[in-house]
């Protein structure tokens, strides 16, 4: 199997050679038509089996077939718990993202908030961020969340163990009711599954 037999369009397909991979791994395969499809995704993957281009991929797709609205907004949030994963989330996004026409931008804590203000003040597309940060921006009303179509959760039983939980129970109280969800976690405890069955709608279930 390679990407073209997955329905990705051709910008993405170019942007996914240029990386030089040629095969998808196992659950790229499994997702990337599942998250095309519309409708909630239940994973888990550890790191390292390609689990962030399964979820970027269909994630630019979506929103570069969608209604384009005339001033951009967050249309699609990705939250995961620490800056590195922040910043390589935001990279891959960049990479994959490069032939279409859409903005991303990655916040997270720990630095100095005003360089992210300006950042994301002309209008974005897609956001990255750890929980705390989202959530203190918004507070001071630098963002807007009303317009989400997609939200990812990556690395969700981090986010637990780091004690997020509550940060993450206010931000799903600041998106629209109607979105598509995606849940990645390495690990499934109560304490996740209890997320899983708040957030996720039938979700399609994936496990590698
Ligand atoms: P991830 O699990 O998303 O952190 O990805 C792990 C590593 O695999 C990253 O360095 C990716 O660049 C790489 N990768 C992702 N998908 C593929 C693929 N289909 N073929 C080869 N390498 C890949």
């Amino acid at each position: 199997m390679s990407f073209s037999d997955l329905g990705l369009r051709s910008e993405l397909l170019r942007a996914v050679e240029e990386q030089g991979y040629t095969v998808p791994t196992p659950i790229q395969r499994q997702a990337i038509p599942a998250v095309l499809e519309g409708g909630d995704l239940l994973a888990s993957a550890q790191t390292g089996t390609g689990k962030t281009a399964g979820f970027t991929l269909p994630l630019l797709q979506r929103l570069a077939d969608g209604p384009r609205p005339k001033a951009r907004q967050i249309r699609a949030l990705v939250l995961t718990p620490t800056r590195e994963l922040a910043a390589q989330i935001g990279d891959n996004v960049t990479g994959y993202g490069r032939h279409l026409n859409l903005t991303s931008k990655v916040i997270f804590g720990g630095v100095g908030q005003q360089p992210q203000v300006d950042a994301i003040r002309p209008g974005l597309d897609i956001l990255v961020a750890t929980p705390g940060r989202l959530l203190d921006l918004h507070q001071q009303r630098h963002i807007d969340l009303s317009k989400v179509e997609t939200l990812v959760l990556d690395e969700a039983d981090r986010m637990l163990d780091m004690g997020f939980i509550h940060d993450i129970k206010k931000l799903l109280r600041l998106l629209p009711a109607k979105r598509q969800n995606l849940l990645f976690s390495a690990t499934f405890s109560n304490e996740i599954q209890a997320l899983a069955n708040q957030l996720l709608d039938k979700p399609t279930m994936i496990e590698v």
